[in-house]
């Protein structure tokens, strides 16, 4: 892995006015550098803000303070020559391979639909694109000419996967990319994603809710709750030495496939519901469900913190 920072988030909100004064903090002030090669696993439960960070890192939405800076670049105050080249550069995959595909168009169409937008091939080069894309992916030429609904969740997601290479981008925004799949599907999806990040150099952000499948791919993770970061570190540190309370209730989630050691291992139950980020609580957002929680909890927002390097958390036990 080389150390060139190729995306860097600077304290990026997104918050979404919804009418009668109301505001809702999808993302209210994360930071992290994703580096060249690497997997950055983004994690945290639904309604956390985590695909709002995605979808505002690619820049189909706007924000509403802080920075993305891709190649060291803005990407919300690049010129739409700048923007082009960059959404050449910067694909997504999307969590539902079923609703992601047009039913309406064949295989071949859809992989080779950005192709043909920017004009990047002729007609004999394109199919041959397309065929090598179909087979980069474990799919084959006998494919293209079929329709989404003709195959299995996992080969749809492969046809999107396709589809999002067939730019040939740098960095791919992963979105909940396995979690509609059957676990079986969810790790040959897994282990074909890490096949072609090696084959061609590609960075990821891996956004997921559950921890499990995130450890095998990610080289490092960043930990959210309502908007906010609450840890980020190596996904081997995060694993062996989780700070945060919240991350240690995720954590001891996952099922251990060790009946003896499942059996007697020690589960950390969040309490309650994860609250609204129209009328998030005050100081600490996770101290409503945290098992630690103290009166300045409720008083002032924890800093975040580098604990040991490269292992950032933002909790008052730390501070
Ligand atoms: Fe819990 Fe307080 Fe830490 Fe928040 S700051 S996670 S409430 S101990």
């Amino acid at each position: 892995m080389t150390e060139k920072v190729l995306l860097s988030v600077q304290d990026l909100k997104r918050h979404f006015d919804i009418g009668h004064g109301q505001t809702l903090k999808a993302v209210d002030g994360i930071s992290f550098d994703i580096v060249k090669g690497e997997t950055f696993g983004l994690v945290g439960e639904s309604g956390c803000g985590k695909s709002t960070a995605g979808r505002t890192i690619l820049g189909l939405y706007n924000r509403t303070d802080g920075k993305v800076l891709f190649e060291d670049k803005d990407v919300h105050e690049m010129s739409d020559k700048e923007r082009t080249g960059y959404l050449k550069k910067m694909q997504m995959i999307f969590q539902d391979p079923y609703a992601s595909l047009n039913p309406r168009s064949t295989v071949f169409e859809i992989i080779a639909e950005p192709m043909e937008i920017h004009k990047l091939y002729k007609k004999e080069e394109l199919k041959s694109r397309v065929y090598e894309l179909l087979e980069d992916v474990g799919l084959n030429r006998d494919h293209a000419n079929r329709y989404p609904h003709e195959f299995s969740g996992g080969q749809r997601q492969r046809i999107g996967i396709a589809r999002a290479l067939a730019l040939d981008p740098e960095f791919i925004i992963a979105d909940e990319p396995i979690s509609a799949l059957d676990v079986s599907v969810q790790a040959q999806v897994v282990k074909l994603l890490q096949r072609l990040q090696k084959e061609k150099n590609l960075t990821y952000l891996f956004i997921a809710h559950d921890l499990s499948m995130v450890k095998y791919i990610s080289d490092r993770i960043g930990v959210m709750y309502l908007g906010h970061m609450v840890e980020l570190t190596t996904s081997n540190q995060l694993y062996e030495d989780p700070l945060h309370p919240y991350t240690q209730a995720l954590l001891s989630a996952i099922p251990i496939p060790d009946p003896d050691i499942e059996e007697s291992r020690e589960r950390i139950l969040l309490q309650g519901e994860l609250p609204s980020p129209i009328n998030p609580p005050s100081g600490c957002v996770f101290r409503t469900r945290c098992a630690h929680a103290m009166s300045i909890c409720a008083e002032k927002k924890p800093v975040w913190k580098e604990q040991e390097p490269g292992h950032f958390v933002g909790c008052h036990l730390y501070n």
